[in-house]
């Protein structure tokens, strides 16, 4: 499999640690609102790049944070009149529906930062010791002249960075791009003791203290937006390789910007949307589809339109699902033939085109074309009125690649919905058998009305979601 490594502006091959493991770290969110489809786009991609370490034989140790202290949560807290952990604790409830809805595999380990605060103390004492961070009145920074690779990350010379660093009223600091490790208590605000007085964690310890804690002094990969990059992963090898003498992260994986109308969305630039309110509209489904269809390095606009396409393409992939599960379940002809086998075997193109697009650089756009490419060719076989065993194995082909993405996964949860249309379907039949044909009609009206449509078969009645 070969990656896009960020540190070294290159898609290289990926070769692990340990053979068999990998270790990988993403930027969790900080756990202040709902969060938007941009940052579902950066939750999404772990999830995938995890999926397919996993599908391609790898032990996965995932860990991703939960920022559960910082300003913007302090400050919605006094918004809401409620304290800064009561915040922390409805938005990482929110946070995990959402990722849910999306899908989204809960981490191997989901750390926060106020659960790791020793670690955090202790890797900041690590850092006054070695001289790579001194003490003002309370704070803590970090020396960005104290590391020789500060820049290495985003490929600039320190110079730059330092003309480019925001200087506060009131920073201490002694270069303009040197950064908060430890900031001293202000009143009414959740402090934690430490040798240099009460304070909180600054944000870019936080995640080198628990990466380190939970996976070791040297993950495999680190992952998050590209907007990460530069400050604050950037930060995250200087904290983190000062302290430890060794490498942080053997390959950083970023993801592209999710934009509307051609702009970042962003919090700040107030021109999002939440991925609950998009999930109200188009479904999560449609949501994780439409983040899958570009790769994951290209910017990707949200609009109206590309959501609704997305429900489209999803409809023509749960209709072959649907016509497979049909077959499997009511086809006249059980036992497999020869020239099913056959076709069976010439699928196999399909999975090597699927995972020669997902080791390239992780190209699910390429990954999801292959796909459709496969139901094409299940949809030509199913015209030949197979056998109940062709549709079984046409299932397990087509999920063996869905479940890759993680995509069909929402109708398998309809069970209250499949109930619901089996009893109107029987008592559909009861009616035309009793030759009700206003009753029948009704009953029909009744499904259509709840997006079901119903088609008569010679095999019986069939049905699908529209
Ligand atoms: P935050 O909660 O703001 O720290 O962001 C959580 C994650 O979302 C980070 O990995 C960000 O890089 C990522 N992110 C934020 N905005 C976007 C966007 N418009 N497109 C893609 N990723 C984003
Ligand atoms: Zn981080």
């Amino acid at each position: 499999m070969r990656l896009y490594n960020t540190l070294t502006r290159k898609k290289e091959e990926f070769i692990p640690i340990e053979p068999g493991k990998v270790k990988m770290y993403g930027c969790g969110p900080t756990v202040y609102n709902f969060f938007h489809v941009g940052n579902a786009r950066a939750f999404l991609i772990n999830d995938i790049l995890r999926r397919y370490l996993e599908f391609s034989g790898y032990d996965v140790a995932f860990a991703q944070n939960f920022t559960d202290i910082e300003d913007k949560i302090i400050n919605r807290a006094a918004e809401e009149g409620i304290s800064p952990n009561e915040v922390a604790e409805k938005y990482i409830a929110e946070y995990k529906t959402d990722a849910e809805g999306l899908n989204i595999r809960p981490p191997t380990i989901q750390p926060r930062a106020t659960e790791t605060m020793p670690q955090i103390i202790e890797l900041i004492g690590k850092l006054i010791d070695k001289g790579n961070a001194y003490e003002v009145d309370g704070d803590v920074y970090y020396d960005v002249h104290s590391f020789g690779g500060y820049g290495k990350l985003s490929g600039q010379p320190l110079e730059a960075l330092e003309e480019g660093a925001r200087v506060e009223i009131g920073d201490k600091k002694r270069s303009p791009a040197d950064f908060a490790l430890w900031k001293t208590a202000k009143s009414n605000e959740p402090s934690w003791e430490s040798p240099w007085g009460d304070g909180r964690p600054g944000w870019h310890i936080e995640c080198s203290a628990m990466c380190t804690h939970f996976l070791g002094k040297t993950i495999d990969i680190h992952c998050g937006g590209i907007d990460l990059i530069f400050p604050h992963h950037e930060n995250e090898i200087a904290q983190s390789e000062a302290a430890s003498g060794k490498d942080f992260s053997k390959y950083w994986v970023h993801t592209g910007f999710l934009t509307i109308d051609n702009q970042k969305m962003s919090k700040s630039k107030n021109n999002f949307f939440t991925t609950r309110e998009a999930a109200k509209v188009y479904g999560y489904e449609a949501i994780r589809f439409f983040l899958l269809s570009a790769h994951y390095r290209s910017p990707i606009n949200y609009s109206e339109d590309s959501l609704k396409q997305s429900n489209a393409a999803l409809d023509r992939l749960y209709s072959v699902l649907d016509n497979l599960t049909f077959t499997a379940e009511n086809a006249e002809t059980v036992g497999i033939t020869d020239a099913e086998r056959e076709t069976l075997t010439g699928l196999e193109q399909y999975k090597k085109a699927f995972v020669s697009a997902m080791d390239d650089d992780l190209n699910t756009a390429d990954a999801i074309a292959a796909i459709f490419d496969l139901t094409k060719a299940l949809n030509l076989a199913l015209a030949d009125n197979p056998s109940r065993e062709f549709g079984t194995a046409g299932i397990g082909k087509l999920r063996e690649l869905t479940d890759v993405l993680g995509l069909l996964y929402l109708r398998k949860n309809d069970k209250l919905l499949e109930n619901d249309v089996e009893i109107l379907i029987n008592s559909r039949e009861l009616a035309r058998k009793a030759k009700d044909f206003a009753q029948s009609d009704r009953i029909r009206e009744q499904l259509k009305n709840m997006g079901v449509i119903l088609e008569d078969t010679p095999l019986g009645v069939k049905w699908r979601k529209i």
